[in-house]
């Protein structure tokens, strides 16, 4: 078909035919009894998906980043000892989000490429005073994954809450959000989760309800306020109507097709395959003689894999691989940001676009002169899925 372009970038990523034609159904209103229905069953299906059984399920229109707001907003209180483990660009918006709202802020950084690990982040913890811990799952500017188990664990010993943004992760990087205690975890739609943008969505831990519900000032947000949202939520799961704001019908509609779909597939078989796909995508763009940003496989993630441009070839291969059909994202992170490019390949996502995306970056190199063995990162890639 001439024109069609696969989307490859870290969200928002190729859609399931189901879930676009939910998108297409009649709108219908938001106190109707499907609607009513349609949006429980997706409340309930969040706890099973976020793998958070006890937890409460909030889904609200917005972008991942209202998710941030939404949890740092309710549980931080002026004055609270953030510790933000900083693996990039997105770990630096969750620190700017804490400030503003009277957090004290201690950035835990690492090179890019890189991230702190639980012993160090045990450290920092020991040296001040915190109440909150916040993880970017897998950071979107380099790839990064974080041991969220690991760093939670010690997080929770230290009796600090932890907030996980795990936009670039969730239903695709594994995460077992209540067994290792996370309390806020929070994405967006339009990642791995497989639902077009406008989503926030996020699972509370009873533990943060708590620190909610015992806060001495008012919530500083308006719109993302728990208070508020918290009635709506507990309404569409015991089938009522409620209203504070409008929600996003259609994209509930899709979300509800979605989450069906990934439950449908299993957790654990859904992680195991983006582990899968991740890892013969790398073994191709290594057999190309190319290197990816995170400092080792063990920090590379599933979703989503940031690459550094060979010598001699710099940004211009991304729109080279976009002549191909294969549409691929720039580098994000700012200290590295002209030096890599990035793939994603997370939702429902398959070998064949793995396989795709890797002949149009050989086509796009062959393009801008670099020399290789044609064809050889297209031969690991299918070796490595053959196994
Ligand atoms: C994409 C992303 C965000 C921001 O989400 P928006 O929907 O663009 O607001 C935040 N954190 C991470 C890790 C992301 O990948």
């Amino acid at each position: 078909m001439k024109g069609r372009n696969l989307l490859m970038i870290p969200g928002p990523i190729e859609f399931t035919p189901e879930v676009m034609a939910s998108m297409a159904q009649p709108t219908t209103s938001h106190v109707a009894p499907n609607f009513i229905e349609c949006f429980g069953e997706s409340l309930e299906m969040m706890r099973d998906v976020f793998l958070a059984p006890s937890a409460q399920p909030f889904i609200l229109a917005g972008s991942g980043t209202l998710g941030m707001d939404a949890a740092m907003a309710n549980v931080l209180q002026p004055g609270d000892g953030v510790l933000t483990v900083n693996s990039g660009y997105f770990s630096d918006r969750m620190g700017d989000i804490a400030r503003r709202y009277g957090g004290r802020v201690t950035n835990l950084s690492a090179d890019p490429g890189d991230i702190p690990d639980a012993s160090e982040v045990a450290r920092a913890l020991e040296a001040g005073d915190f109440a909150i811990v916040t993880i970017t799952h897998v950071d979107t500017s380099t790839g990064v994954l974080a041991d969220v188990e690991g760093i939670a664990g010690v997080a929770r010993d230290a009796g600090c809450l932890v907030i996980l943004d795990s936009v670039c992760g969730t239903a695709g990087a594994e995460c077992r959000t209540e067994d290792w205690g996370v309390d806020i975890h929070l994405t967006a739609s339009q990642k791995a989760i497989g639902v077009p943008p406008g989503l926030a969505l996020l699972t509370v831990s009873p533990a943060a309800m708590e620190v909610f519900e015992s806060r001495e000032t008012p919530v500083p947000s308006y719109y993302a306020d728990f208070a508020e949202w918290l009635p709506i939520m507990r309404a569409y799961e015991e089938r009522r109507p409620g209203y504070f704001g409008t929600p996003a019908v259609n994209l509930v509609a899709a979300l509800n097709t979605s989450l069906k779909q990934i439950l449908a597939e299993g957790m654990d078989a859904r992680f195991a395959r983006h582990e899968r796909l991740a890892g013969a995508f790398r073994s191709g763009i290594r057999a190309l003689g190319l290197d990816i940003v995170p400092a080792s496989d063990e920090l590379a993630a599933p979703t989503l894999t940031a690459i550094r441009y060979p010598d001699g070839v710099g940004p211009d291969l991304v729109p080279e691989i976009g002549a191909g059909g294969i549409l691929t994202a720039g580098g994000l992170h700012p200290e590295i940001k002209q030096t890599y490019f990035r793939v994603g390949h997370m939702g429902a996502v398959n070998a064949a676009d793995i396989l795709a995306t890797l002949g149009a970056i050989e086509r796009a190199l062959a393009a801008k002169g670099y020399e290789f063995e044609c064809g050889s990162g297209l031969a690991a890639a299918q070796r490595a899925l053959c196994d």
